[in-house]
């Protein structure tokens, strides 16, 4: 079997974004005998399937630090990596109707302004004056930040996977991690579909399988999956761009523009865990509806397709990052909530200082594993 061993020093979970920033960065400190392990293709989990957004407008000043590191690292990705991933600074307009998310929003730019993010706090007017396809009339107002926008996460995720490989890192596809090897405390190693593979670290970063993936290593961790919808519609020439990222917070509806086209999402809180990766016609309906109300402009728009993926979600809606303290070796960085694309280049670093140095200059409490139930932490309020 090409590329396959039967040890190694780390194991990486997982080839999404996380997992392929983690490779490289373990790859880039010398790190040279690491395995990452996919069970389908790179890139192929909720990475390929996101809308790749990035934005320094988070109320948790941890979330808000790890998209300006991945926000610098964007900006030269071109110079550092030959590869262009489609940046788009077009910015994010959050809207608030109902007061406590008024205040939320808020509270949030006073923390925003903290870590100098360029923020701004406006009226309803100011909205209608700076869009006026977007409808106001039942807005307390919202908060824009010009300098977030959108990238594509292929290009990214590939390129960082390519460079950990061309420095030494095996790169294993269709091979499903089954369990992991725990022994007095200490990880042993992993079993696959493919055989066994023996080390002292191994790295969970299996995204929305997460949970399943602890599991395996008698952890119990509150990472679940939830299905996201996502819709692309024609409005060629009907609204002049860019059209930056529009969210209504109240109702987790957004859209933003994508080429000529119309992106527009929305989360359903009602709706259970579960791996469902369907399009669902009646939520569609729903999605139009909530677009067609923020734009009337919009209603003679046509469909062009929609797709389903995975947010992997915790209860705080902040990831999991950092030791595993019950089992020596046994590392997570999974639960991102929705916002691990814009976070995930960031956590490479971050996880790759941990293992290699024994500490790292980012303050992980907030994404303890063992936070939950014990400790009141704010987790994140500016959540899609
Ligand atoms: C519709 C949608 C829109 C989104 N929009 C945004 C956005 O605008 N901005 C943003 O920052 N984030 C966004 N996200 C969230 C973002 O996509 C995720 O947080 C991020 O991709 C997580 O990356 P990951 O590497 O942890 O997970 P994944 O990309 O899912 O990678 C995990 C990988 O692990 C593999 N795996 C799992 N179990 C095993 C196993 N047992 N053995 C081997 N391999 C395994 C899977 O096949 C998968 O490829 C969005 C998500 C969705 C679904």
């Amino acid at each position: 079997m090409r590329d396959w061993k039967n040890t190694a020093d780390i194991i990486i979970i997982g080839g999404g974004i996380v997992g392929a920033s983690i490779a490289y960065h373990l790859a880039t400190r010398a790190q040279k005998d690491v395995i990452l392990l996919e069970k389908e293709y790179l890139c192929e989990g909720s990475t390929g399937l996101s809308v790749g957004g990035f934005r320094q407008q988070f109320s948790n000043p941890a979330n808000i630090r790890l998209s300006q590191e991945t926000l610098n690292g964007f900006k030269h990705f071109k110079e550092d990596f030959g590869v262009d991933i489609d940046m788009h600074q077009v910015g994010y307009l959050f809207m608030a109707r109902e007061k406590d998310i008024w205040d939320d929003l808020k509270n949030g730019v006073q923390i925003q302004k903290k870590y100098s993010v360029p923020v701004e706090l406006l009226s309803p007017e100011e909205i209608s004056h700076r869009w006026p396809y977007i409808k106001t009339q039942d807005l307390l107002g919202g908060t824009f930040c010009p300098e977030d926008g959108y990238a594509d996460p292929y290009p990214v995720t590939m390129a960082l996977a390519r460079s950990a490989q061309s420095r030494g890192v095996h790169i294993i596809e269709k091979t499903r991690v089954t369990d992991l090897g725990v022994e007095r405390g200490q990880v042993k190693g992993v079993k696959t579909t493919r055989g066994d593979i023996s080390a002292p670290i191994v790295i969970n970063a299996a995204g929305p399988w997460g949970g399943e993936v602890s599991r395996m290593a008698g952890i119990k961790l509150p990472v679940r999956p939830y299905r996201r919808q996502v819709f692309i519609i024609s409005c060629i020439n009907q609204i002049p761009g860019p059209v930056p990222m529009v969210i209504d917070l109240d109702s987790r509806h957004y859209f933003r523009g994508e080429s000529k086209m119309i992106l527009t999402g929305m989360s359903d809180l009602n709706e259970p865990s579960s791996f469902n990766l369907l399009v669902d016609q009646e939520f569609m309906v729903k999605v139009i509806e909530a677009l067609v109300y923020r734009a009337p402009i919009l209603a003679n728009s046509r469909l062009i397709r929609g797709w389903a993926g995975l947010y992997a979600i915790t209860p705080d809606e902040n990831p999991i990052i950092g030791t595993i303290t019950e089992i020596e070796g046994f590392y997570c960085a999974i639960g991102f909530s929705g916002h691990g694309f814009q976070h995930g280049p960031a956590v490479g670093r971050i996880l790759s200082e941990l293992i290699c140095d024994g500490k790292t200059d980012f303050d992980l409490s907030p994404f303890a594993h063992d936070r939950f139930g014990k400790i009141n932490l704010p987790g994140e309020k500016q959540v899609v």
